[in-house]
């Protein structure tokens, strides 16, 4: 049979974030745009997203997916039929690839095997579970819903349900946290065995319950000096233990780094749909044919505010080859689904925009070095570098990077720039050299 060339090339694809913004309790570190008992608005929501998934495949006109991270919130507080609406949703909106990864998080303790099961039926075929801690009394402080023994339990659930591809998130740097319980930590989760590790350290927002406890001086400031032992104690550990690092705070089994979050770290474009999503299209992955001049949405009703909408920049001509878009939607779960049900009828292209910016050539070459640096093994290519934005890392940050080999924070070697391992602690003092 004769293969055409063009049936042998993989499409350009994308990754799609779908934001569920809920769950059982508000934890008290955290500062996600995710609400707590908003039960009676699952379904309104559901059915918003869907309306939203469906005019963004009509909009893109039904891109390839290679990976979808159903994040949040917590998407497991859904039943089984709502997130199956949303997966057939995007099947039938965009053309999710064979080999696609989909990713769902989820809280241990509040999923049954039989639930875990009917998931991975749907094609979830990685799971993602917030752990956060193995030592009750931090899991406390933290507001976390489940107990320490929660976690073996519902990881063995998720082993008998067909669970394959499994991540543990951690947090260290806590309050009153000492380096004895983080070992335990790790290594109640290294015995268990999963195929990726994920390591924040705490970061005290405003807003949340534990930045105003701090305030009142009911616990201590976290300790950046204890912080820093715990992330060298889980790089040995880790690496102990088989763990490849491959970016900052991530670490993995061969051949199980996440692979939707590669896309963002090689800032690369991605959708995102629901309440507060970012999205991210560079001008080359642009499909301008489906906004020309007979292109339905020039019809759009609403032309008098394509502007506020971003739609004339997004359909003016390419005075720059580089130049990109981030956007992302109204965050407030009401307004989300106000927004894409308002009158009934097919919803705009972006029905749910809250704003957008437009990415410069300046802007989108400092993100793509300070992400990619993120990548401890990858780095950034200097070839792929210099065929994306046609000169070379050295014509732009030339002394830049002079300066930071000299300190020794960052390596050049098989053309790749690489950050080196005492500089993985002090990221931020290298990245604001590319700002
Ligand atoms: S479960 Fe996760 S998203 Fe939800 S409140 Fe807790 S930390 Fe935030």
């Amino acid at each position: 049979m004769n293969t055409s060339v063009s049936a042998q090339v993989t499409p350009f694809a994308f990754s799609l974030y779908i934001h569920i913004p809920f769950c059982r309790v508000k934890c008290a570190y955290c500062n996600f745009n995710t609400y707590a008992n908003l039960d009676d608005r699952y379904s309104d929501y559901v059915r918003a997203l869907n309306e939203e998934i469906q005019a963004m495949g009509r909009y893109w006109q039904r891109p390839a997916i290679k990976t979808i991270f159903i994040g949040g919130g917590t998407p497991t507080v859904l039943n089984i039929p709502q997130l199956k609406s949303i997966l057939s949703a995007c099947r039938t909106a965009f053309n999710i690839l064979p080999q696609a990864e989909i990713t769902s998080e989820a809280n241990p303790g509040t999923v049954s095997e039989a639930y875990l099961q009917d998931l991975l039926a749907l094609g979830v075929n990685r799971l993602s579970f917030g752990a956060q801690s193995f030592d009750n009394t931090e899991l406390k402080l933290l507001g976390r819903l489940h107990p320490a023994e929660e976690i073996g339990d519902t990881l063995a659930a998720a082993r008998r349900a067909g669970a394959e591809n499994v991540n543990l998130d951690l947090i260290y740097g806590l309050p009153q946290q000492r380096l004895n319980t983080w070992r335990n930590t790790l290594q109640q989760t290294i015995a268990l065995k999963v195929e990726h590790i994920s390591l924040y350290s705490l970061t005290l927002e405003h807003g949340t319950a534990l930045h105003a406890r701090i305030a009142r001086d009911e616990l201590p400031a976290p300790d950046a000096d204890l912080a820093a032992d715990m992330y060298e104690l889980a790089d040995d550990l880790l690496a102990d233990a088989g763990y490849a690092q491959y970016e900052i705070s991530n670490w993995s089994k061969t051949g199980r780094e996440c692979r939707h979050n590669l896309t963002y770290w090689r800032n690369q474009p991605y959708l995102g749909v629901g309440a507060g999503a970012h999205s991210f299209m560079t001008a080359d992955r642009r499909p301008l044919t489906a906004i020309d001049s007979s292109s339905p949405l020039n019809n759009y009703p609403e032309n008098a505010t394509r502007s506020a909408w971003g739609v004339e920049k997004i359909n003016a001509p390419r005075t720059t080859r580089y130049a990109g878009q981030r956007w992302w939607n109204v965050k407030s779960v009401s307004a989300y689904i106000e927004k894409i049900t308002a009158n009934g009828k097919t919803p705009h292209p972006h029905p749910s925009l809250g704003d957008w910016e437009e990415i410069d050539r300046q802007l989108e070459i400092a993100e793509t070095i300070i992400l990619g640096l993120r990548l401890t093994q990858e780095g950034v290519s200097l070839p792929a570098f210099e065929a994306r934005f046609g000169q070379s890392l050295a014509e732009v940050f030339g002394p830049q990077v002079k300066k930071l080999k000299a300190l020794k924070l960052l390596v050049e070697k098989d053309q790749r720039l690489r950050l080196t391992s005492q500089a993985r602690l002090v990221g931020n003092q290298v990245f604001m050299e590319f700002l």
